[in-house]
């Protein structure tokens, strides 16, 4: 039997919910179709399972973290931005609250919280769910009342809807459902698809010790990606290291150039400025001060007063200190050696954790196919799409569900006014 729908959603992710949410406010019968057990499952691990729904950011700011073309974004962020997204919450009865970095939190700290309040506001708005439902095809038909035919893993359920939304997400962490099908459909519609590739990714090095320093994190260091020999972008703050190599926000946000340079056969490099307040002479002064007032320390309890943790062992391996001699027996060489050190820790980088691990996918439907004020497609009408399975990615910092829910509300909205205008 089939059913018909004014709006089919595809995919039950922050997109998806929220453009049910506005669709729904305009008053249509709206059905989710969402392929796992449960909505929103990547929602619910977002901000290590707290949420960064969104950064306050001015505008001009929140582009410059959108990649490869966040300016793009504006005219769909002047309709619908951060301040709006925390009112929608607030309606919603999801207090939220601003940290470090202009990021804003649920109050609850709890992305369960986020999840559910949606799924709930939609409910009590008539939208209808069905889950375990797998879209695995979508047909264009003659019939104009049904316009768009939807076929999913039950054989015995059919579909058809006046428009529909695909909000299935990219590829990155495949276990929450994303497994990259809203560009298979994408691709069936003649929709150029940028070829799809990790972001904001761990990296792996080819450093033989680096295990030995898997969990340190860092906080207040620079670190620096080289692309053959030549430095192209710089990141301060906090970063990770792994048993295989290194993580954490500031490697994350240059993984994106890291991946593309790979994918290049480029020689990728990460420098760690442990000491970036510091420059050269200020530097050295400040070993020697330490080193004159803790002379008779050994030198492994010494590298442990500069150095945080499982750094000082490390550190006293790759420059041959012997860790048993006195912090005084350091020469004037080996205090260069140090300094240079502590400026230019270098990994190299060999590869990255794929998809698997990645926080968000770059590439994705082209936007140049796109209407990017009403995300309908411009090769086949009554189609929309939204959220991760467009061509954008940004830096970490509630950035990336800010494209989501932005391009799900105006998706949700146009789509519902062209229905009211059909009628
Ligand atoms: C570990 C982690 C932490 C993150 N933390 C943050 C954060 O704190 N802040 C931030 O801004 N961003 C964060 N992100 C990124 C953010 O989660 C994504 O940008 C966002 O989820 C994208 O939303 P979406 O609705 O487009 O896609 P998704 O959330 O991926 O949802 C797509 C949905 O579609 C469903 N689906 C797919 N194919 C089909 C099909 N054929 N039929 C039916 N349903 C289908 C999927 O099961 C899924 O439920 C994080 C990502 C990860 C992996």
């Amino acid at each position: 039997m089939e059913k018909h729908f004014d709006i089919i959603i595809i995919g039950a992710g922050p997109a998806g919910l929220i453009a049910a949410a506005r669709a729904s406010q305009l008053g249509n019968r709206i059905l989710v179709l969402e392929k796992m057990a449960q909505a929103a499952r990547k929602l619910r691990i977002t901000g290590k399972g707290r949420c960064n729904i969104t950064n306050t950011a001015p505008l001009s700011e929140f582009v410059k973290c959108i990649h490869p073309e966040g300016k793009k974004l504006r005219p769909a962020f002047s309709r619908f931005f951060s301040k709006n997204l925390i009112d929608f919450f607030a309606e919603i009865n999801i207090p939220t609250k601003e940290e470090r970095g202009s990021r804003i939190f649920p109050l609850s700290d709890d992305a369960n919280v986020v999840a559910d309040a949606l799924i709930s506001y939609c409910k009590t708005q008539k939208v209808e769910f069905l889950l375990n439902a797998e879209v695995q095809d979508i047909s264009i038909s003659d019939e104009p009342a049904k316009n768009l035919r939807i076929t999913i893993n039950n054989p015995k359920q059919q579909f058809s809807a006046h428009s529909i939304i695909i909000a299935t997400g990219g590829l990155s962490y495949p276990a929450t459902g994303c497994t990259g099908d809203g560009y298979k459909f994408a691709k069936q519609t003649n929709h150029l698809i940028i070829p799809t590739r990790p972001a904001l990714v761990p990296l792996r090095v080819n450093h033989p010790k680096v295990s030995e320093l898997m969990g340190l994190s860092l906080k207040n260091v620079t670190a620096s990606l080289w692309v053959e020999g030549k430095k192209m972008q710089s990141e301060f703050g906090e970063m990770l290291f792994t048993h295989f190599g290194l993580s954490g926000p500031i490697i994350l946000t240059l993984s994106r150039l890291a991946v593309d340079s790979l994918n290049e056969k480029k020689k990728v490099q990460i420098q760690i400025d442990l000491k970036p307040a510091l420059d050269d002479q200020k530097l050295d002064q400040r070993l020697l001060r330490e080193i004159d007032e803790h002379g008779k320390m050994k030198i492994s309890s010494y590298l442990k007063l500069l150095l945080p943790g499982l750094l000082a062992p490390f550190c006293a391996q790759e420059l041959g200190f012997d860790s048993e001699k006195q912090a005084n027996t350091i020469s004037a060489l080996e205090r260069k050696k140090l300094r240079v050190w502590l400026k230019n820790l270098v990994f190299n980088v060999v590869g990255h954790t794929g998809f698997k691990e990645a926080i968000i996918t770059a590439g994705g439907v082209s936007i140049s196919d796109i209407n990017l004020e009403t995300f309908e497609s411009k090769k086949v009408e009554n189609v929309y799409f939204a959220g991760e399975v467009l061509d954008f990615d940004a830096d970490t910092g509630g950035y990336n569900l800010q494209i989501a829910f932005t391009t799900g509300w105006l998706a949700g909205e146009a789509a519902a006014k062209q229905v009211s205008g059909s009628r």
